[in-house]
């Protein structure tokens, strides 16, 4: 058989599956996808930031509501008419006054760690944000750079698979369809020439004698190890 076209075809094909790996394994997208996952991740701590924010408020309030109850307590006790209580009274009331300002002072000392935590907080979520607004920034940049790339090489794609349109009407359609379906399974190139008496030219492996034999008749063989089809250089 003659494959002196489909290794003409396979020519210009190795041109397409330049392009197409270019495309595939572009630098840009290989960022695109970690500047996506860095968003997401800076996103995610947001959130949690916001939530951290949100619980330190409602402790505030909740401290700030005891404070005021414990200042209302003392102002009704310091309004007293001490002249009229009893020695005893005296002492209890003077232990309940210093309960009061044990209070106050405990809850003014919290109300001000709260009010750091909350400013930290605050300080994270702006540094996050930043940090989410740059990634944002770079993905937008890189997809901008993967459009180009993608504009550049599409003419030359179209062209080389409207080459191949014409040149496949020369190949054998049954060698055809084995080589597509090679080509489709992403192996490239499909059809290599025989190494020494019996190996395949790209993997090495040795191939039986009987299939060499039966080479000579349908002009390739498969390599059982790679999958690609295999001829006898003239
Ligand atoms: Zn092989």
């Amino acid at each position: 058989m003659d494959l002196k076209n489909l290794l003409k075809y396979q020519e210009v094909d190795a041109k397409l599956y330049n392009v197409e790996q270019k495309l595939v394994s572009s630098p840009y997208k290989k960022k695109a996808n970690e500047l996506a996952q860095l968003a997401k991740k800076a996103q995610a701590k947001s959130t949690e930031l916001e939530n951290e924010a949100n619980n330190i408020l409602n402790e505030i309030d909740d401290m700030k509501e005891k404070f005021s109850q414990n200042k209302k307590s003392l102002d009704s006790i310091l309004k007293k008419d001490l002249d009229s209580l009893s020695v005893e009274e005296l002492d209890k009331f003077a232990l309940l006054k210093g309960k009061i300002l044990n209070n106050l002072n405990y809850l003014e000392k919290m109300l001000q760690k709260c009010a750091e935590n909350i400013n930290n907080t605050l300080l994270e979520f702006n540094k996050t944000k930043k940090l989410y607004d740059e990634a944002r920034r770079q993905f937008v940049e890189c997809k901008k750079k993967i459009e180009e790339e993608n504009e550049a090489l599409t003419p030359v794609k179209e062209k080389l698979e409207k080459e191949l349109l014409t040149l496949e009407k020369d190949v054998d359609k049954t060698l055809m369809a084995e080589y597509k379906k090679r080509r489709n399974d992403n192996i490239f190139p499909v059809v290599v020439p025989l190494e020494g008496k019996n190996f395949c030219g790209r993997c090495r492996m040795e191939l039986p004698m009987a299939a060499i034999s039966k080479m000579k008749n349908t002009g390739v063989i498969t390599c059982e190890h790679c999958k690609r089809l295999i001829y006898q250089k003239d």
